[in-house]
């Protein structure tokens, strides 16, 4: 170790490596992987110096040590990315904590490489559907978090006149569900419902997020008891995909809100969604690490860690996705982190109808999505972008999510030398059920910097120091 060098829980005052992915100012959707050295101050990037080969780079790191500045240096085969930004998490803290709670769920963000998450509306009890119930989930979630911490609004039936106040608290948009969430306690919108949901969001300028699956659909496909993961496809069909898309994109077509599909399953709703978006219309669209990462050619029977809805589907259609990835149809990969415990997950021995649906991919996704990605030719600047940029544009939060000057301090490094074999016992969040136990990656999140200070590796070691974060206001115009 050099003097200067950094210590896990202090502050950092010079991040730098041969491969930093800057954000592109003359292309705001790129970035560039550049030798360079960002300079943090306050919690922010107070600069960004790009030098044109490394040892340029160490000359100035030498300069920096010298002075007496506390200095990350990355490996040559590692790249700083910015944090990632996880939209889409169920930390089910208060009420279900048993499940997952802020604690566990942003240490596994933290050792994962996740700077910011943004916690669903359901499985905590009480749901995120009121301002008040806003207030008890933030409540709940301080002096825990290991990262930064926003929440999503619900839209359920009957809550209509809340979408306002709970946008005035702060919420980052509203989730709702075209079929049953699994939880009694935030019932699915029906037509009627979406569309005066559409409608509300519009007026505000809000986000309305779908889980996008059809009630009638999933209503008359049968769903047998069975351990047989090829059964437990077929209960969820593409279909049902499909037509809660097509109502999606019509009302958003009607209404102008903006709207945003949720985990996107089945491939063969991106034609639809490459129409809405060709025709102009404000919807965005997401994708995640298992249906990236994982196969039903490839998941055993009675292995309720797989089971999620919409399920993961067959090889053709996961290549599929990554077309409508590299395509820009998808906008954004997040982990749909839905964890619960193992009774819940073991509900009926097996059988697949039984077991609670969720995949705990929060720690593994960056590392699982960047690997595949790898394997197809594709680049971490732009697994980023899925994973961290346009995350964080989707909720606003565009101190996030980019290493720009007077961006927040939140980094990855990403070292595609240091490989890693996943130990469900091992990962940081609550239950050791994971569907990626036993997988080995060539590369793996090595360190994580979150508003300047770099992490410890152990989850206990964290610092709690995290915000909760509320939607940024739009600064008034003088
Ligand atoms: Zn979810």
């Amino acid at each position: 170790m050099t003097p200067g060098d950094a210590l896990p829980g202090g502050p950092l005052d010079v991040v730098a490596g041969p491969r930093v992915l800057v954000a592109d100012d003359a292309a705001p959707d790129r970035v560039r992987s550049v030798p360079a050295l960002l300079r943090l101050a306050e919690g922010r990037i107070a600069a960004i110096e790009e030098h044109p080969d490394v040892r340029s780079l160490d000359a100035a790191l030498e300069a920096e040590r010298a002075r007496g500045a506390t200095v990350l240096r990355a490996p040559d085969a590692a790249a700083v990315l910015p944090g990632g930004v996880d939209t889409h998490v169920h930390v089910n803290e208060p009420g279900r904590t048993h499940w997952e709670g802020f604690s566990s769920a942003t240490a596994a963000a933290a050792l994962g490489g996740v700077t910011t998450l943004v916690d669903m509306p359901l499985n905590s009890l009480p749901p995120t559907t009121t301002a008040a119930h806003l207030a008890v989930k933030r409540d709940a979630a301080a002096g825990q978090l290991a990262v930064d911490v926003g929440f999503w609004g619900g839209a359920i039936p009957g809550n209509l006149a809340d979408l306002e106040p709970l946008w005035e608290a702060g919420v980052l948009g509203f989730k709702c569900f075209l079929s049953p969430s699994g939880v009694e306690e935030f019932p699915p919108l029906d037509a009627a419902g979406l569309r005066a949901a559409l409608v509300e969001v519009a007026r505000l300028g809000a986000l309305l997020i779908v889980h996008a699956e059809d009630a009638a659909v999933l209503a008359r496909t049968p769903a047998p008891p069975s351990r047989a993961y090829a059964d437990f496809l077929a209960s969820r069909p593409e279909d049902a995909e499909l037509a809660a898309i097509a109502a999606v994109v019509e009302g958003v077509r009607e209404t102008g809100a903006r709207a945003h599909v949720l985990h996107l399953s089945s491939a063969r709703a991106l034609p639809l969604l490459a129409e809405a978006r060709a025709e102009g219309l404000p919807l965005t669209v997401e994708t995640c690490p298992h249906y990236l990462c994982l196969s039903a050619e490839g998941i055993p029977d009675a292995a309720p860690q797989f089971k999620c809805c919409p399920p993961i589907r067959d090889d053709a259609n996961r290549d599929a996705l990554w077309d409508g990835l590299v395509d820009g149809v998808i906008d954004l990969v997040v982990s749909d982190h839905s964890p619960a415990d193992a009774a819940e997950k073991e509900r009926g021995d097996g059988d697949l109808q039984q077991a609670w649906g969720g995949v705990s991919g929060l720690q593994v996704g960056l590392t699982a999505v960047a690997a595949e990605a790898r394997a197809r030719g594709l680049g971490l600047e732009q697994v980023s972008r899925w994973t961290s940029r346009n995350p964080a544009d989707l909720v606003g939060l565009t101190s996030k999510g980019r290493l720009a000057v007077g961006a927040d301090a939140d980094l990855a490094v990403f070292d595609e030398a240091v490989p890693w074999s996943v130990d469900v016992a091992r990962l940081a969040h609550r239950h050791p059920i994971s569907a990626y136990d036993g997988l080995v990656y060539p590369g793996s999140v090595t360190a994580t910097v979150r508003a300047g200070v770099l992490l410890p590796r152990e989850p206990d070691a964290l610092p709690r120091d995290g915000s909760r974060l509320a939607r940024p206001r739009q600064e008034a115009r003088a």
